[in-house]
């Protein structure tokens, strides 16, 4: 999907923590992009908790088939006024553990599979809000 994000993010990190498939009610927004395109969407047994159905003990069980907004995940294109942004979500802990500068240069060195990505697949452009650190800005 975005070439080289196994490399910062290497998938067995996804696995032992899963944090970004277990959502609170902040991050309802992300569900709502994610549901879109999740037949079947979130379960929820906590009114303060919803997980996505598709996770399970290793990971994700669409492998390659998951949504574009999880395959890019702790990275999103988004809106920040007039303008069109990579950001990554400040929860991610494993690339928030790596040092700022090597994830800024990933964000920029991917500016143009992130820009045909989001050109080819609008619904994935959010609107930016404070749980994101903004990385750079994507020149259309
Ligand atoms: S579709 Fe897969 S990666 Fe996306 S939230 Fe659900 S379990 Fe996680």
């Amino acid at each position: 999907m975005i070439s080289g994000l196994d490399v910062i993010l290497p998938p067995h990190k996804c696995v032992e923590c899963k944090g970004c498939c277990v959502f609170d009610k902040e991050d309802l927004w992300e569900i709502d992009g994610i549901v879109e395109t999740v037949p079947g969407g979130i379960r929820s047994d906590n009114p303060q908790e919803f997980v996505c159905v598709h996770l399970g003990e290793d990971g994700c069980k669409l492998g390659e088939n998951k949504p574009i907004e999880c395959a890019v995940y702790p990275f999103r294109v988004m809106r920040f006024g007039n303008s069109e942004i990579i950001a990554v979500c400040k929860f991610c802990k494993a690339v928030m553990d790596l040092p700022l500068s090597r994830v800024v240069d990933f964000a920029e060195s991917k500016a143009d599979e992130f820009s045909k990505l989001s050109k080819a697949n609008p619904h994935i452009i959010k609107e930016h809000n404070q749980e994101y650190v903004i990385l750079g800005r994507l020149l259309r």
